[in-house]
């Protein structure tokens, strides 16, 4: 019988695994734009926000005093997890970039939802208010996507119909 709170850290350490995961495809895809100010900048600024969401984890997970044990188990698994989603930002082209950062959003969204309800299944309230925190956070990048895709895809089209090498990044 597993319980709460060994499910808890274990959901704990994912969502720890996802944001390193995260910063690295954020720094990736904002090192490849030049052409889009305004989403490099959102997306910089969102960098910035998943290192504070690393280190608002990390304190939790400290907080609880999770045991180290089995955490080599723990990572590996979370780093299976996360390999399909990296695939996403594998592409160059700024669209593709932006759907993909909206769908990882989405997943975040998602995994802090579940998280928050399972910290208050524990009783862990604290846990469960970071993670509610976190998520507004995710679901701010997620919505400033969703009103920016269309006017970057149509800059793209627009630029790549006039034959500039600019469209793409
Ligand atoms: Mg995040
Ligand atoms: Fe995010």
């Amino acid at each position: 019988m597993t319980d709460a709170n060994t499910t808890l850290d274990q959901w704990l350490r994912d969502a720890h695994a996802m944001e390193e995961q995260a910063e690295q495809m954020l720094s990736a895809q904002a090192s490849r734009i030049e052409n889009y100010p305004s989403l490099k900048a959102r997306i910089e600024q969102h960098i910035e926000e998943t290192r504070s969401q690393r280190d608002r984890l990390e304190a939790c997970i400290e907080a609880r005093g999770a045991s180290s044990s089995g955490i080599k188990d723990l990572a590996g698994r979370a780093a299976a997890v996360m390999q399909g989603l990296g695939g996403m930002f594998a592409g160059d082209e700024v669209v593709k970039g932006a759907m993909a950062g909206y769908t990882f959003e989405h997943f975040e969204i998602a995994s802090y939802r579940a998280l928050s309800a399972a910290a208050r299944a524990a009783g862990d309230e604290r846990t469960a208010r970071v993670c509610d925190e976190i998520c507004r956070e995710e679901e701010q990048m997620a919505s400033w996507l969703a009103d920016n895709l269309g006017p970057v895809a149509e800059t793209y089209l627009q630029r790549e119909a006039a034959g500039s090498d600019a469209a793409k990044r």
